[in-house]
């Protein structure tokens, strides 16, 4: 933290918006700015964006030393992230960091890494309605919103999506072709918290709508390291009251 506020990092492959005018279009500065932005209007966040083609994705040591909560939207570039990458935020959530993974982030290296299942799931592009169902509605992720909300457009992902059992399934979708959807779930891993939610496919505004805008500052603020891990050891000790040691 700095400032009293949370350092967030919005990590994007930001490929469809610069090679399909059609994306480009929704999304003019890219998704991570979209993100970025509706993570400004909130005003607790000192935000900055990293993207695949950066040196080191972005994502160097020192940017993710200074990242409390890191966002992450990937699709058809998840081969292209570099496995040591991979590696470093993996074990900077496991020190504390939160991980908020986007949409088709469901299939990112990172993801797969956190969760050790495969993480598939259906899909269909018929630009149909979801009705996200508030499922806990006392959770932090969930405050200021309704029973539901609706996204006019969407992809859908349906069930079944391979993840291991969710500490928190905060959000099912359901979707006019009839499939539902956990939608946004939560898991904590080390002293790290994460958080996937499905909404977002490139080719629709889902990102400014204020619903969905609510459940990303939810989602960062929720995320946020209440306490961090820096030293990664396994100690041999001593025992605390005087016993034989029977294994001499
Ligand atoms: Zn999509």
């Amino acid at each position: 933290m700095n400032n009293g506020k949370i350092n967030v990092t919005v990590w994007n492959e930001y490929w469809h918006e610069q090679s399909e005018e059609r994306i480009r279009k929704v999304y003019p500065e890219g998704i991570h700015a979209a993100v970025a932005a509706a993570l400004n209007e909130a005003g607790n966040f000192n935000v900055t964006t990293a993207t695949l083609d950066m040196p080191e994705h972005g994502l160097t040591q020192e940017v993710l030393d200074n990242t409390d909560v890191l966002f992450w939207w990937g699709h058809c570039k998840h081969g292209d992230v570099s496995d040591e990458i991979v590696d470093r935020v993996q074990k900077r959530v496991i020190e504390g960091m939160g991980l908020i993974c986007l949409h088709s982030a469901h299939f990112s290296k990172i993801f797969k890494r956190m969760m050790a299942t495969d993480c598939s799931l259906k899909w269909r592009e018929w630009a149909e309605k979801e009705r996200v169902w508030v499922i806990e509605p006392g959770h932090p992720i969930a405050q200021g919103l309704g029973e539901y909300f609706e996204i006019e457009q969407c992809e859908m992902y349906g069930e079944h999506f391979d993840i291991p059992t969710p500490d928190k399934v905060v959000f099912i979708s359901w979707y006019e072709g009839g499939e539902v959807f956990r939608s946004g779930v939560t898991y904590e891993r080390g002293r790290g918290r994460i958080f996937y939610f499905s909404p977002g496919h490139e080719s629709f505004p889902i990102y400014y709508n204020e619903n969905v805008k609510k459940v990303l500052v939810n989602a960062a603020n929720w995320a946020a390291p209440r306490t961090q891990l820096r030293e990664h050891i396994c100690p041999c000790v001593e025992p605390l009251e005087p016993i034989e040691n029977k294994a001499k």
